[in-house]
Parts: structure tokens; C-alpha cells; sequence
């Protein structure tokens, strides 16, 4: 089939080169002038990195990241609340890493041949005729299936569905950034700390060799402020948490320290397929970060998507689009929600905050890890 892909995200990306290496006849359009993906380190789940590996794209990224167990939240200080038994549950699910974002990119588009990708090209609609899709924007543009991962923000979702509400912002800023390793860290590598104090929250992780990854998670100020200015003013939040957070966040240079307003899709989408045209990764179920599955999301929805059509006929593509959408929408609009709660959790403060870090630190490591694992479940175990 002839296959448009708008966007080259991480999800377009991994999209295209799994429905090259499957037959299709593929192109990937992207309106930025270069393919790039910027902003720090990522972490990538055991059900992300299971549908890398369906795409045969896991083991060449291993060579490149740090495995890593992640799991179970700290106080401030560093000090256990949530035990996770995450080794437990790698052990059943597979592995996490954490690896480079453009590292990650570039090793998920290296098998993509360079005639399928075209860059510097904003799609502005999708027309759906008989039998094809005219890529709006495009010179005399059209395919058998067009495949929207435009992200988050996707125009082509509110054209598509212009009753739908777009994205809301949380009232959340996340700060990322990458570093060497620095002395005195060893102590917090994969703890995230969470504070009843001020609702903040920092996660640290280590990130291919001799490297670090952090973020921190704080209420929104009054406007998104600059990167340097967001990292003195989250530092001094955190100058009295464990010595390793102030440190860690002053030792990172200001050019690698990314800020974003935390957003999210208002609402599920109540179809990610209609006629010939799907939506894939954050334009299908942009969520808030912290169950760190938006892109092993994207990841599952590629590899599905491959599998849905693999050996289809241009006259198949809405029905085969239709299995992709009975297949991911459930448990991507569930892992949208599970974030939301997730971030309402971790980000209490007060008399709810208290009871909260009472529970957890009643709650058993087991019963923790199962918790974690039902997010980790991949494709073949949770279909
Ligand atoms: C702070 C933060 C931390 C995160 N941490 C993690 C994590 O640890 N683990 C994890 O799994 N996920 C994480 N995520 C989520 C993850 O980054 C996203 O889910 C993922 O990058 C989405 O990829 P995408 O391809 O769907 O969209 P995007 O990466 O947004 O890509 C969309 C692409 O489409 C292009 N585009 C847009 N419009 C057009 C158009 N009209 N024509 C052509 N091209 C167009 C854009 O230029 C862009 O390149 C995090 C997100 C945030 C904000």
C-alpha cells in the first residue's frame, strides 16, 4: 500500500520504518526542515521496548542506553516511601532503559531510506475520496492510508474531529535535562522523590555511559519561564531535599535543561481510525509524563499498526485501520487516565499528601510491582 505518514516524531518515525521493513511503499512527511528530535533523555518501559523489538528495532538501540530499574518514590530527603519490587517485575516484563532522545531518533529512522522521507513539508488537511487520501499541502500528494502522528498539539486532529476539545494545560512544569555524572549521586540513580510540602517532584536516572537524566515536576508559575531562570527557581524550591537534587540541577548547563508546560488531550479521542486515515502516538492520546509512557504508547501503536497491515490491499485500509483502533484505543485511552491519576497522586500536599505517604509506605514491594506491572504489560500479554 501507499502509506503517508505526517509528522516524524518518535511515533512517525518508528511508524515509517516498521511499514517500510513490512513492503509498504511509505513516505514520511515532516515540516520541520531536518529530522531531529530534541530535549534530553527519555525513559522507555518494558512494553515500550517489547514493540521495538517486534519492529526489530530494540537490540540496536540497547547498544545505546543504560538499563535501568525504575520503580518505587522517596521523600524529599531520599528517604524510602513506595518499596517497589521493580527488579521482580523486570524480570517477569523485561527491561527499562534510558537512553539520549536524539540517540533514540536516530537509531528508530536509521533503516528508513532517505527518498521516503520528506522534510520541510506542513500537511494542512487530509480528503478523504474513494479509494484514496489527498495530502493537503503537498503538490498532487495522495495515498492508499495516511497515518497522522503530528503530536500533542495535531491540527489534523481538530480537523478531523473538530468537536473534540484539543489539549489542557495541568497546571504543571516539567524541567528536563542531561549531564556527566557528578560525585554524590549514586545514592538517588532511579529514585523519584516526591514532597508533601510543596507538591514537587524529582527523577533521576542514569543515561548511557557516564551520563545522567533528571526532571523535575513543580506547580506552574504565572508564565513558562526561560530555561535558566526555571532551573534557579526549581533549584531553590529544592535546596533543602537531599544534597544531590540542588546539585544535580546547578551542575547541568543551561542549553541542556528543556522546560514544558505539562498538557494533555482534554478528552480520549472516541476513534483513533476513520476511513483510511489513523492517528498514532501524542495527536491519538497525548497524556502527562508521569507513568513515562507516551512514547512506548507511540511504540505499541507502530508495531500494531504494522501488524494490522501487514499484507493489506489499498481496498482494505479502513477495515484493517479499524482492527489498529479496536486494538490500541483501549488501552491508550487507559494509560491516559491512569497518568492523569497518577500525577494527582504524586503531586498532593497537606493532610492528603500525609495520609498518601502513609499508605505507601504500608503498601508491600509485591503488591507495588504488580501495580507496575499491569503498565508494563506488553502487546502479546495484554491482547
Ligand atoms: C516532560 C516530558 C517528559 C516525557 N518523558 C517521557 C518518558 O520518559 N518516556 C516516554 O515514553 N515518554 C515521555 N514523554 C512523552 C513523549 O515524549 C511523547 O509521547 C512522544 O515524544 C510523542 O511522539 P509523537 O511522535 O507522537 O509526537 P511528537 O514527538 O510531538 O512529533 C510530532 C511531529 O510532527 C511534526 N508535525 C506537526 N505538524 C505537522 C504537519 N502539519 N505536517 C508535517 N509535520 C508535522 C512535528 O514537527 C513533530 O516532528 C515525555 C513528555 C514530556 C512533555
Amino acid at each position: 500500500m501507499r502509506i503517508a505518514i505526517v509528522g516524524a516524531g518518535l511515533g512517525g518515525v518508528t511508524a515509517a520504518t516498521g511499514l517500510h521493513l513490512t513492503g509498504h511503499d511509505v513516505t514520511l512527511y515532516e515540516r520541520a526542515p531536518d529530522l531531529r528530535e530534541t530535549g534530553t533523555g527519555i525513559v522507555v518501559m518494558p512494553n515500550g521496548l517489547a514493540a521495538l523489538d517486534s519492529l526489530g528495532l530494540g537490540a540496536p538501540l540497547r547498544e545505546h542506553a543504560a538499563p535501568t530499574t525504575q520503580g518505587g518514590l522517596r521523600d524529599r530527603a531520599g528517604r524510602p516511601l513506595l518499596v517497589t519490587d521493580a527488579a521482580k517485575a523486570q524480570e517477569r516484563y523485561g527491561q527499562t532503559i534510558v537512553v539520549d532522545r536524539a540517540v533514540l531518533h536516530r537509531t528508530l529512522r536509521e533503516r528508513l531510506p532517505a527518498d521516503c522521507i520528506r522534510t520541510g513539508v506542513a500537511v494542512g488537511g487530509l480528503a478523504e475520496e474513494p479509494g484514496r487520501v489527498l495530502v493537503d499541502g503537498v503538490d498532487d500528494a495522495d495515498a492508499d492510508a495516511v497515518v497522522v502522528a503530528d503530536g500533542i498539539g495535531s491540527r489534523l486532529r481538530a480537523r478531523l474531529f473538530p468537536a473534540h476539545p484539543g489539549t489542557e494545560r495541568t497546571g504543571r512544569l516539567d524541567l528536563r535535562g542531561t549531564l556527566g555524572t557528578i560525585p554524590g549521586v549514586e545514592d538517588l540513580l532511579t529514585a523519584i522523590l516526591i514532597d508533601r510540602h510543596s507538591g514537587a517532584m524529582f527523577g533521576l536516572f542514569p543515561m548511557g555511559p557516564g551520563g545522567l537524566y533528571w526532571f523535575t515536576d513543580t506547580p506552574m508559575p504565572a508564565t513558562v519561564p526561560e530555561p535558566e531562570q526555571a532551573r534557579e527557581q526549581v533549584a531553590e524550591l529544592m535546596a533543602d531535599w537531599h544534597p544531590a537534587v540542588p546539585a544535580v540541577l546547578r551542575a547541568t548547563a543551561v542549553a541542556d535543561v528543556h522546560v514544558d508546560p505539562i498538557t494533555r488531550l482534554a478528552k480520549p479521542l472516541a476513534t483513533y481510525a476513520t476511513g483510511r486515515i489513523c492517528l498514532l502516538g501524542d495527536a491519538a492520546h497525548g497524556m502527562t509524563p508521569d507513568l513515562g509512557q507516551g512514547a512506548s504508547q507511540a511504540f505499541e501503536d507502530a508495531a500494531a499498526l504494522v501488524e494490522h497491515l501487514e499484507g493489506a490491499t489499498p481496498a482494505e485500509a479502513a477495515e484493517r485501520l479499524g482492527r489498529y483502533d479496536a486494538e490500541r484505543r483501549p488501552r491508550a485511552n487507559r494509560l491516559m487516565a491512569a497518568s492523569s491519576r497518577q500525577s494527582r497522586l504524586t503531586t498532593r500536599t497537606g493532610p492528603a499528601a500525609w495520609l498518601r505517604d502513609t499508605l505507601l509506605r504500608a503498601t508491600p514491594p509485591a503488591l507495588a510491582a504488580r501495580q507496575l506491572a499491569a503498565i508494563w504489560l506488553t502487546r502479546g500479554q495484554h491482547r
